[in-house]
């Protein structure tokens, strides 16, 4: 393309542009009634998977989105790409690569922290110049340590080679945090509450509470009344789930496993009722064969009646 095509492209794009003009003071004019369905405080599903390595399920990550802010629960393989595709299919900054500037942990378990080291380093690549705040379990300092003892090259290169990289987008500030209310910055405040997850020492459950919204995100639980009573009436509870009809094809070892560290949908039907969230959406699907809608299927048989839906990955709640 030529400069002269150029020119005469801008050219035609003025009509366009006068009609967006148009539109936007349109818009403007709605009553605010009308839009107010969407609230404020979103979620965004960045990965809804597991350990399996299924290319359309990320590993767990789940974005609260308010005020131009991004706030993150896990960080599971593959986050930053798809924060980056969040980012773009919604329009909204708060998840472009430069923006994350907040994690919640809710257990170091590899499947939740593998994108940890993704999410401290591509980030500062991507230009974010403020230091990763980190929330988690003990042991969350002892893991940040020894990943950035891991990429010491990497991260000396960076400062004094030729990149122009910045000297404290790499950085993290960890809080290594109790049961109870961990952070408030004004815009949300973030609830930490304890949950059963097997043999695994500390896990965690988080609640977010805005102005407008309040969000429980499970993390990995076998079905627990501290998620119960987190939520207790909550807009959303986002809980992880396995299929209970294929449980039963699961060998002897692993049933025991997974009976004591995750939630089936005949469990998880009896936490919702108690927790009568507004909206459940599962997530952290172990479905060994079955589908979302087989899930839901088989919460719904164990009497669960409130709005149910299964999470993808990228979409926005
Ligand atoms: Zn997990
Ligand atoms: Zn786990």
């Amino acid at each position: 393309m030529r400069i002269s095509d150029l020119a005469l492209t801008a050219r035609d794009m003025l009509p366009t542009l006068r009609s967006i003009t148009v539109w936007l003071t349109l818009m403007s004019a709605i009553p605010t009634a009308s839009l107010a369905q969407a609230p404020e405080t979103a979620v965004v599903m960045l990965g809804t998977g597991t350990p399996n390595a299924d290319p359309e399920r990320s590993g767990p990550a789940v974005a609260v989105v308010r005020g131009g802010r991004s706030y993150l629960v896990d960080a599971g393989p593959g986050v930053v790409r798809r924060a980056a595709a969040a980012a773009a299919l919604h329009a909204d900054s708060a998840l472009q690569p430069r923006n994350l500037r907040t994690l919640f942990l809710t257990h170091l378990h590899s499947d939740h922290t593998v994108g940890l080291p993704d999410l401290i380093l591509s980030a500062w690549t991507l230009e974010r110049d403020v230091p990763l705040e980190v929330y988690g379990p003990p042991g969350t300092q002892a893991m940040v340590d020894h990943l950035l003892a891991a990429y010491v090259a990497d991260i000396r290169n960076r400062i004094d080679g030729l990149e122009p990289a910045n000297p404290t987008g790499y950085q993290v500030r960890v809080h290594e945090i109790a049961p109870g209310q961990v952070f408030d910055d004004g815009n949300v405040t973030v609830t930490a509450f304890a949950v059963p997850h097997g043999d695994w020492e500390v896990a965690f459950g988080y609640r977010f509470q805005s102005a407008d919204r309040s969000i429980v995100i499970s993390g990995d639980t076998r079905a627990s009344d501290a998620v119960v009573n987190a939520c207790d009436g909550c807009d959303l509870l986002v809980h992880e789930v396995y299929s209970a009809e294929r449980f039963r094809t699961r060998p002897p070892a692993w049933q025991a496993y997974h009976a004591k560290a995750h939630t089936s949908t005949t469990e998880l039907a009896d936490v919702a009722r108690r927790a009568a969230p507004k909206q459940l959406l599962l997530y952290h699907q172990l479905f060994w064969g079955t589908t979302d809608e087989g899930l839901i299927a088989e919460t719904r048989a164990a009497g669960y009646k409130g709005p149910i839906r299964s999470a993808a990955d990228l979409t926005r709640y």
